[in-house]
């Protein structure tokens, strides 16, 4: 795909995101974009970088680290903010905090210590949102609903961790509009956790909604959103 096309699909989506935003009262500016790369090669990227994406998502070290070492945290001097976005091993945590700035996938009580055990080894504190199993599904990572409030409790004490709100994969559905139930599920946890005010814990991010299923996710709440075949095209593997 060349750079004009990224860049046409990127504002395609923008419009599509600000649509969204204005049917549920909400100001476009309050929804980021995570450009989730997977698969994808270095030049896209680039691409969609140069095009203004400022966030880029990845979900496997390896392909994380490798893509890293050749794109940064400013490429052609814009800045960008990297996002895991899936399940993350223990024992890769000392790769991931190297190359994240954003640990999206806190779906542990195990890896949320690790994380901030490996994160005060290097005098760092790390951002990260804890994932939620919304749907259900039993291929899903992330805390059932029921767990959140226990596991925030248990995760705010950790000093080096510092998280910023939730998130959660949609269901897999024929229909966008079957995911707004997991997405209002994930907006009325944020709430209770907001309203446990603990030490530690800021409840700003939702991220939620994928190339299928954004425009609901927006309608219910999502702060960030996660998309890579809207903007990349399809992913051949
Ligand atoms: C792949 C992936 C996305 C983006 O999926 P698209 O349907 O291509 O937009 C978002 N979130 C996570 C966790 C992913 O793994």
């Amino acid at each position: 795909m060349s750079e004009a096309e990224i860049g046409a699909r990127l504002e395609c989506l923008k419009e599509k995101v600000a649509a969204a935003a204005r049917r549920a009262g909400r100001d476009p500016s309050a929804v980021s974009v995570v450009a989730v790369s997977k698969t994808v090669d270095v030049e896209q990227i680039r691409d969609a970088i140069a095009a203004g994406i400022e966030h880029v998502g990845e979900n496997r070290i390896q392909e994380a680290s490798e893509k890293f070492e050749r794109i940064g945290k400013a490429p052609c001097g814009k800045a960008v903010t990297w996002h895991m976005v899936g399940h993350l091993q223990t024992n890769k945590v000392r790769r991931a905090l190297e190359i994240f700035d954003v640990i999206q996938s806190v779906d542990s009580m195990k890896l949320a210590r690790a994380l901030d055990e490996r994160a005060r080894d290097v005098h760092r504190t790390v951002d990260a949102l804890v994932e939620v199993n919304t749907s259900g599904e039993v291929t899903k990572y992330g805390f059932v609903p029921g767990e959140v409030c226990e596991a925030l409790k248990q995760i705010c004490v950790l000093q080096n961790l510092r998280i910023k709100g939730l998130m959660t994969v949609g269901p897999l559905v024929d229909e966008p509009e079957e995911a707004r139930g997991a997405f209002a599920l994930l907006r009325e946890l944020r709430d209770e956790a907001s309203a446990l005010r603990l030490p530690n814990v800021e409840m700003e991010v939702l991220s939620m909604g994928m190339t299928g299923d954004f425009e609901v996710a927006i309608e219910e709440g999502a702060t960030m959103i996660r998309v890579g075949t809207a903007i990349f095209g399809a992913r051949g593997r």
